[in-house]
């Protein structure tokens, strides 16, 4: 008996298996999975065989991405290096976190930390019994007199907002180490073209791919990296939590896995180029920028990322506190202002009205942050216009 139209529209013909590998990356956008029998899906549940039996557990495509980035965070690393997809940064540090803590636990973290994950810690986490010690990095003596019994985690980021301020990896490594703690390592800012902190001592390090791994602003997604043991513990949580990485962002951010050298190589560069510049006018009272050397950790960035290579923000304070900050901004024509990092156009923030704003006057003076300071997230444009559209921005202040 021939089946009918409905059934003859729902069981199409299964698609052509490949003999030969795509250079694109296929898009697995299948939440479920067929088996060839009810063992193979025991198996798969019971993890007896490897394999895909659904999209929020594993996917072939976001696999595919986690994996790529597992090969360039690993680089030089003794031991296998495996990495695990999230839906987005916040994504990936919250599963991580969860999987490392439980009640009791205790987390020493930069007092400069991303706001998503400083309100994760603070309005999260803490109702579940975690605490969290937040502490100046760059003094290691405070980093290991924060340390206590319960401490399961050291924190860090290897270019903290917006300040720039570098992380003494390998100083901070050997306290985790010494403690017994478990490493992590936020290096959005760096991105792997720049530093790679399991190189330098972190166990798990995790990103925001919205940011430079994507790098053209058009989808979001999040990665931690680690051993295969911790990513086991990591997986299991992520399973848990729900926060997996979609197969069409997974694609997206895969693609810009090509170009992240490339890219980076240019934003570093033309963030030198505009630091330089900014350094020299008289309208701007501070610079932050790694590069310059001047920046107080020169010299461990020098130590720590790829020659050349400093990240491509640039803090710059005008005279003038808050409102000045605010002029500055809407007076750029070419600078847009707009959330986020990293991406192809060049963007602006007012740090004390937008990622910082839940400081006070008070609070942003004993971070180092002047209420003025505003945040350049150095683009792909060519660094001269970038240069002309501060300076007309900076004159007529
Ligand atoms: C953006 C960002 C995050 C959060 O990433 P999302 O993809 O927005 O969830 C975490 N850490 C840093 C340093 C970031 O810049």
């Amino acid at each position: 008996m021939t089946p009918g139209e409905h059934t003859r529209a729902v069981h199409t013909p299964d698609p052509p298996r490949l003999e030969q590998t795509p250079l694109g990356l296929p898009v697995h956008r299948s939440a479920a999975f067929r088996f060839s029998s009810a063992q193979e899906y025991a198996d798969l549940l019971s993890g007896a065989q490897k394999g895909y039996s659904y999209s929020r557990v594993d996917n072939p495509t976001t696999d595919a991405f986690a994996q790529a980035v597992a090969a360039l965070e690993g680089v030089g690393v003794d031991g296998e290096v495996v990495a695990q997809p999230f839906a987005s940064g916040m994504a990936a540090i919250s599963t991580v976190l969860m999987a490392l803590t439980h009640a009791g636990a205790h987390v020493v973290v930069p007092r400069e930390v991303y706001g998503g994950t400083y309100g994760l810690l603070t309005t999260v986490l803490d109702r579940f019994g975690v605490t969290t010690s937040f502490v100046d990095m760059t003094d290691l003596d405070a980093v290991r007199a924060a340390v206590r019994p319960e401490t399961t985690v050291l924190y860090a980021e290897t270019l903290a907002n917006p300040t720039m301020t570098v992380a003494d990896l390998p100083g901070l490594s050997a306290i985790s180490r010494e403690a017994g703690l478990t490493f992590v390592v936020d290096s959005t800012f760096a991105s792997p073209a720049v530093c790679r902190p399991l190189e330098h001592g972190a166990d798990v390090v995790v990103h925001s791919a919205t940011k430079y791994i994507g790098g053209h602003s058009d989808s979001t997604g999040g990665v931690a990296v680690g051993s295969p043991e911790l990513m086991t513990r990591v997986r299991r949580a992520r399973i848990d939590l729900g926060g997996m990485l979609a197969p069409d962002e997974a694609f997206l951010l895969h693609r810009g896995l090509a170009t992240l050298p490339l890219r980076v190589a240019r934003h570093c560069a033309s963030a030198l180029v505009v630091a330089a510049a900014m350094d020299e006018h008289p309208g701007v009272l501070r610079v932050d920028h790694p590069g310059l050397p001047s920046h107080r950790d020169h010299d461990l960035a020098r130590k720590l990322f790829d020659e050349g290579r400093y990240g491509a923000i640039v803090t710059i304070t005008p005279p003038g506190g808050r409102a000045a900050g605010l002029a500055l901004c809407d007076r750029l024509r070419l600078i847009a202002v707009a959330t986020s990092l990293a991406g192809t156009h060049s963007k602006v923030s007012h740090v004390a009205t937008t990622t910082h704003r839940q400081l006070d006057d008070d609070a942003l003076a004993a971070a180092g942050i002047d209420p003025a300071a505003v945040r350049i997230s150095v683009g792909l444009e060519d660094p001269e216009d970038l240069v002309a559209d501060l300076e007309q921005a900076l004159d007529g202040l």
